[in-house]
């Protein structure tokens, strides 16, 4: 599974939209289903409206139906591991942040390993909000599957 989830990061590098930075960067979540979904980076003249590789896979993962995030692989030229933003949203969908498993790549292939627990510890969730908690993440299915 990590193979493929690296070679969809990969793959989705190639529709990176970045004139501005050329620091195109591709990435690749499995969700819970065992889906994987896709994403790059697309750049806006409007600096601020740029999106990372990361948050698009997991939106779109989202839009999907899909609740639960378990790995990512990024892919970018350095190899680099995702920003504070993406790190923030990936723990929205990371019941258990220990177990997931992200993969950094570089373009040459360099891999290395870390999970979302390493790179975010003691994140802010919707449970400190006291209005989510992914118990209730749970109920939400429980109750669309009639449990
Ligand atoms: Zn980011």
């Amino acid at each position: 599974m990590r193979r493929k989830l690296v070679e969809a990061a990969q793959a989705a590098r190639e529709g990176a939209y970045a004139p501005y930075s050329g620091f195109t960067v591709g990435a690749a979540v499995e969700a819970s289903s065992g889906a994987i979904y896709s994403g790059c980076n697309v750049e806006n003249a409007s600096y601020g409206l740029t999106i990372c590789a990361e948050r698009m896979a997991v939106f779109k993962a989202v839009s999907a139906g899909e609740r639960e995030i378990t790995a990512l692989a990024v892919v970018s030229g350095p190899g680099v591991t995702p920003c504070g933003a993406c790190r923030q949203v990936l723990a929205e969908f990371a019941p258990r942040p220990e177990e997931v498993t992200i993969v950094v790549v570089s373009g040459q292939g360099e891999e290395r390993c870390y999970t979302l627990g390493e790179l975010l510890p003691a994140s802010f969730s919707g449970e400190e909000l006291g209005l989510l908690s992914h118990g209730m993440v749970g109920h939400e299915r429980e109750v669309e599957e009639g449990v």
